[in-house]
């Protein structure tokens, strides 16, 4: 499944490739450089930096920045390539009381249409209490 997702992607097969998208694949949630590097039990900071930033130029992952310099990483959908770049109809949802960001999907992601303008991409980020703090 982690190679095929490699593959998919157009990526070598690297043992390191495979530990760091491992760790996204067993999250639900968007993850912090820190938070990586917490998970990984050996690692050279510049190889993960570059492993990031190959993962986000090939449409594996994308960085989300919420209010606050929070960044963030989170898995893509199947729809984001190195050729068209990052196509994303979900929103970003910071939890208050958790912290967590998520990506969400919703029903009719809006269109916007500003005259003059090309839109490539729309960001919506949302902020509240995630589904998992509000059944507490
Ligand atoms: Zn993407
Ligand atoms: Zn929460
Ligand atoms: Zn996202």
């Amino acid at each position: 499944m982690i190679d095929q997702l490699l593959l998919q992607k157009g990526l070598r097969i690297t043992n390191f490739r495979k530990q760091v998208l491992d760790i996204f694949l067993k999250q639900d949630k968007s993850l912090a450089v820190s938070e990586i590097e917490q998970d990984l039990r050996e690692f050279d900071r510049i190889t993960l930096y570059r492993t990031i930033k190959t993962f986000i130029d090939k449409g594996l992952i994308h960085e989300i920045v919420m209010p606050g310099d929070i960044k963030k990483l989170a898995l893509c959908s199947h729809s984001c390539d190195d050729h068209d770049g990052h196509h994303h109809e979900h929103v970003h949802f910071q939890c208050k009381h958790c912290n967590d960001v998520l990506c969400v999907d919703i029903a009719n992601f809006p269109q916007l249409d500003v005259p003059g303008f090309q839109i490539d991409s729309i960001e919506i980020q949302l902020v509240g209490v995630c589904a998992n703090c509000k059944s507490i």
